[in-house]
This record gives C-alpha cells, sequence and structure tokens, in this order.
C-alpha cells in the first residue's frame, strides 16, 4: 500500500516553527516511504481563512523545498462533508444539541467546582419532542454533536507514543457543526483523510485527544483507520516557547539570512534521539528518519542553535547553491574564498566590498612602507598565476628575513585594509593583478 501522509494547515496566519516541523515530518515520511504528499488547506472557518495565507503558505513551503503531490481545500469538499453528515445522521451517530454558550460554560463550571472533568453531560440526547419544538419555536437551531460509543476503550498504536488508550465516558461528544452550519475542524478532516486513504496522519501531540473521537468517526464512516504519530511540542530553552519563538517563520528566516536547509535540518532531529547534524542534503535525514527514535518528552527550540547550524551548512554549500543570491560579479572561486568567513549570507557583501575597494588602510610606520616597497617591485617581476602569493611570499620571506606574522600582515592590511580574513593565497588572484599592485603601491607610501 502506498503511503500517504498530509500537512494540513487553517489559512489563518502564517507557518511557524511548530507547523513547519509537522510539514516536514509529514513531507519526509512520504518521501522515505516512496508514498504521496498532500497539502490540505483547513479553510472551513470562512471568517478567518484569508486567500494571502493560502499563498503564505505555499510560497513558504516552496522555499523550504517542501513539494506536495496533490493539494486541494476544504472548501471544496461541503458536499462530501454534507453527505456523510447524513449518513451519520441517519445511522443515529450525530445529535442535535441547543444549548447555548453561555449553558455550556455554566455546565462546566459546575463540574470543575465539584473536583469534576467538564465533559458534556448528554444533556441534548434527554429531550423530549415537546422540549426540542418547545427551543424551535423560539427560534433556536442546532449545533450537532458526534456520539461517543462509550461501549469499548478507544485503542490504538502510536508511532510515536506507543500504545494509547482512551475511556469514551471520560470524553465529550465533540461539537462537529455549529448552529449556523458551518463545519469545525473534527469531522471533516476525518472525511477527507478516509476519501484521500491518507495512510499516516502526523501531527503534534495537542491533538492526541482529538484522535480518540476521530477513530471513533473513521469507524462510524467505515472507513480504515489510519496510522498516527504524535510528535512532542516544541518548547524554548526555558520553557514554554514564548509568543516571539512560537511565531517565527520563513519571513523571519530570511530576514535572518538563515538558509531552508538549517532549517530542515533542525527540525528533522530537533526532539529526536538522532544527533541534530549539519546535512544540507536531505536525502541522508529522509533516509534515516524513523518515528520509534522521536522522544515523547518535549523539543527543544533555541534560535542560537539554528543560527549555529545554519553558519556550518552555509561553510559547506556550493557556488550553485548560492550564485544566485551572491553580488553578480562574485565567481565560484570568490564564493570559495570568502564562504569561511561568514556566519550567514548576509555577510558575504561585506567582504566583496574588500575586493572591489576602495579600502581603508591603517598607518603604516616607515619600516613597513619600505617592506611594502619591496613587496610591490617582487609582485611587479612575477608572473601572474593562481599560485602568486606563495612565490610572492616566498620571495620576500628570502630577501628580507622576515617571518610569521611580520612577512604576512602588512600584506594583508595593504591588500584587504583587514587584520583577518579569507585565505590571502585564494584572494590574491581574486583581487587581480593591478588591484594587488596598486594597493601595494599605496600602502607603501
Ligand atoms: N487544521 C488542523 C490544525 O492546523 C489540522 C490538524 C490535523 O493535522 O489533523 O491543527
Amino acid at each position: 500500500m502506498t503511503t500517504k501522509t498530509r500537512f494540513a494547515p487553517s489559512p489563518t496566519g502564517h507557518l511557524h516553527i511548530g507547523n513547519i516541523r509537522t510539514a516536514l515530518h509529514n513531507w519526509m515520511w512520504a518521501r522515505k516511504t516512496g508514498g504521496h504528499f498532500v497539502l490540505r488547506i483547513d479553510d472551513t472557518d470562512k471568517e478567518r481563512s484569508k486567500e494571502e495565507y493560502v499563498t503564505g503558505i505555499q510560497r513558504d513551503m516552496q522555499w523550504l523545498g517542501l513539494d506536495w503531490d496533490s493539494s486541494f481545500r476544504q472548501s471544496e469538499r461541503f458536499d462530501a462533508y454534507e453527505a456523510a453528515f447524513e449518513k451519520l445522521k441517519a445511522d443515529g451517530r450525530v445529535y442535535p444539541c441547543y444549548e447555548t454558550a453561555q449553558e455550556l460554560d455554566l455546565k462546566r463550571k459546575v463540574l470543575r467546582s465539584r473536583g469534576l472533568a467538564p465533559v458534556y453531560d448528554r444533556g441534548a440526547l434527554e429531550l423530549t419532542a415537546e422540549q426540542i419544538a418547545a427551543y424551535e419555536a423560539e427560534g433556536r437551531t442546532p449545533h450537532w454533536r458526534f456520539k461517543l460509543d462509550h461501549d469499548a476503550p478507544i485503542v490504538w498504536d502510536d508511532l510515536v507514543r506507543g500504545p494509547q488508550k482512551f475511556d469514551p465516558p471520560a470524553l465529550s461528544d465533540p461539537v462537529i457543526r455549529r448552529a449556523d452550519g458551518s463545519w469545525l475542524y473534527m469531522l471533516p478532516s476525518t472525511i477527507d483523510d478516509a476519501d484521500h486513504g491518507v495512510t499516516h496522519v502526523v501531527r503534534g501531540e495537542d491533538h492526541v485527544a482529538n484522535t480518540a473521537a476521530q477513530i471513533q468517526m473513521f469507524e462510524a464512516l467505515g472507513a480504515d483507520i489510519p496510522t498516527f504519530a504524535h510528535s512532542a511540542l516544541l518548547m524554548g530553552k526555558e520553557g514554554k516557547l514564548s509568543k516571539r519563538l512560537g511565531s517565527m517563520g520563513v519571513s523571519d528566516f530570511r530576514e535572518q539570512h538563515i538558509e531552508p536547509q538549517a532549517v530542515l535540518a533542525l527540525l528533522a532531529r530537533l526532539g529526536t534521539s538522532d544527533p541534530v547534524i549539519a546535512e544540507s542534503d536531505i536525502t541522508h535525514l529522509v533516509d534515516t528518519m524513523d518515528f520509534s527514535r522521536f522522544g515523547r518528552a518535549p523539543a527543544k527550540f533555541d534560535p542560537e542553535d539554528l543560527a549555529r547550524l545554519n553558519t556550518q551548512i552555509v561553510h559547506g554549500l556550493d557556488y550553485g547553491a548560492v550564485a544566485e543570491r551572491l553580488p553578480k560579479a562574485m565567481d565560484d572561486a570568490a564564493w570559495h574564498a570568502i564562504r569561511p568567513n561568514v556566519a550567514h549570507l548576509g555577510e558575504v557583501a561585506d567582504w566583496w566590498a574588500i575586493v572591489e575597494g576602495p579600502v581603508e588602510l591603517p598607518e603604516f610606520d616607515e619600516e613597513t612602507r619600505a617592506y611594502l616597497k619591496t613587496a610591490h617591485d617582487t609582485l611587479t617581476g612575477l608572473d601572474w598565476s593562481d599560485a602568486v602569493w606563495g612565490a610572492l611570499t616566498g620571495a620576500l620571506k628570502e630577501a628580507t628575513g622576515r617571518k610569521g606574522k611580520a612577512l604576512f600582515m602588512p600584506l594583508r592590511q595593504a591588500l584587504t585594509g583587514q587584520n583577518h580574513g579569507p585565505d590571502m593565497a585564494e584572494m590574491v588572484p581574486i583581487l587581480g593583478r593591478d588591484v594587488a599592485l596598486r594597493r601595494l603601491e599605496r600602502a607603501a607610501q
């Protein structure tokens, strides 16, 4: 059977670190198993769903490289939901309820005050035909609940959490439809997973209790029950993910010059017993993905880890992977020279400015100026090649007796205006003969 996973964001906001991680897990599992990855847009909430968020979600997924094999929106599926609803109604698995929000709130408060769990008391099932008629006459329209079967515990073997068991009477019958006819998340999601043959539902552990109810919905619809994997939630370094960290998304990554590969490498392994590695090729991470290695403890997200991983990844990126975002005149050799000196791509321009000049030179003393004059004259006489730096420093060592820092530092300073930076053997050929000579000449004056 082909694996099918789905990522089902609601277009009521941008993707954030938590749901990017869920998207990644689903995508990885589909890719690892040669399966199919669906992007489902959960837009049943007409008020809060916005087209700009749909486009934003698609754009963010593309930036991350999480390609989907098919996509659909729940708003295209209302006929299917209606048909399933009618079937469940005919089977007595959904029932109308007339309580107002305030009445329900009060019931919950009473239960809590008695130290009891705020489970819905199924009061609506006790209503007589007259009471219902009276409510209808009052102008109340019902909302609808799914009637959980109380006869047997709900069990499943979660790929992350292991064997799970829920006692149905401890759960409220979930509201599936509002009085205005609009759908809540629970039933449409189950209908979609059933109709689309989703084999693996991979999501955060905040959905565990939903899964218990949804398993009964699959059964009531006569559908196969998918396999579930609930990953532990993300936490900040010191506890709950702060609002700022929790809402971190692709626009923040771009602003901070975080590469998509770094985001993927971190989120693929965070909270698992496999080490986070600076792997820019996702294939290895996909191949080694294993739900049984996902931990049950919350995974700690630290943006500093992301920045560090990003630097490591940038140091390994080929020219081809970054060329589009480099200064135009920068070629493969220049990228190779500058790459180890940057924490992220945003720093490349500073180094490139040093190649392009003008550079600001320090004040050299007389003796150093004389040395730089010798360097200039020596370089004038040398054949220009990629090995010119070695030839120059070799000749200068011989001629002046200088070595180490005294030999190299004035040259670096004269040629780049800096005390540190790219390997000069790579840098000098990038500067080119004319620029190198001009800078040495100026420094010697
Ligand atoms: N739209 C739901 C959410 O974002 C989907 C949950 C699910 O994966 O079933 O929470």
